[in-house]
């Protein structure tokens, strides 16, 4: 399921599950603006302990920010748009669309070319890793990290060259795309969240699509 291309009032995209045209039944057929290029882009992949180490080992910074903060704000930012920050994702608040429906993409995708086609016209501007206390109802244990890669229009390039070569030989089998409203300064951040990775040859690449997001077979 792809979530209908079309902009939503608040300057997001629509929330609606689209049909086989790319737009949801009360956009369908009509004169509307097409969902925009976000600002931001953030690439967020799970990496095992092994590649945390090597990651912090080559100076990559881990950051550990007030995750309960970071929740209420999310809230916050969901209620002010009209939408209900539980309805999609049960125990994590968010206010923006699941590109690819609540259940994402399984189908095991490289995101080689999005890194690519991004880079035409983002900088990466930031890697971090992100670490939070794992959470056992979900089977998981001790510490969870995320490797962020943040793109950007403005601010200073930076060219992770192990980072790359980490996305070169990785396929990742679960792959959420969330297109966020804008927030109170009018910046769109798009998140791409990556899990499940193995080091295999993907059949399916994801796209950037201008902002619209795509799955393609490579
Ligand atoms: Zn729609």
């Amino acid at each position: 399921m792809y979530a209908c291309k079309a902009e939503s009032s608040g300057g997001g995209r629509c929330r609606n599950s689209a049909g086989t045209d790319g737009f949801c039944s009360s956009h369908s057929g009509k004169k509307v603006k097409v969902a925009g290029k976000p600002d931001k882009v953030l690439v967020k992949a799970n990496i095992n302990p092994n590649w945390t180490r090597r990651f912090i080992e080559l100076g990559i910074r881990v950051v550990t920010p007030d995750f309960a903060r970071h929740e209420a704000e999310h809230v916050a930012h969901a209620q002010e748009h009209g939408r209900g920050a539980f309805t999609v994702r049960k125990n994590i608040a968010d206010s923006g669309v699941p590109v690819f429906g609540k259940e994402g993409v399984t189908v095991g995708v490289s995101v080689v070319a999005l890194i690519d086609e991004l880079s035409k016209s983002y900088k990466i501007v930031d890697v971090h890793i992100f670490q939070k206390p794992a959470d056992p109802s979900r089977g998981q244990k001790g510490v969870m990290s995320t490797l962020v890669v943040s793109f950007a229009k403005e601010g200073e390039a930076i060219m992770p060259n192990t980072v790359l070569e980490f996305y070169a030989m990785s396929k990742w089998d679960f792959v959420h795309v969330w297109a966020n409203p804008p927030k109170e300064d009018g910046t769109v951040i798009h998140t791409v969240n990556l899990a499940h990775r193995a080091d295999a040859q993907a059949e399916h690449e994801l796209r950037f699509a201008d902002g619209l997001w795509a799955v393609e077979s490579c």
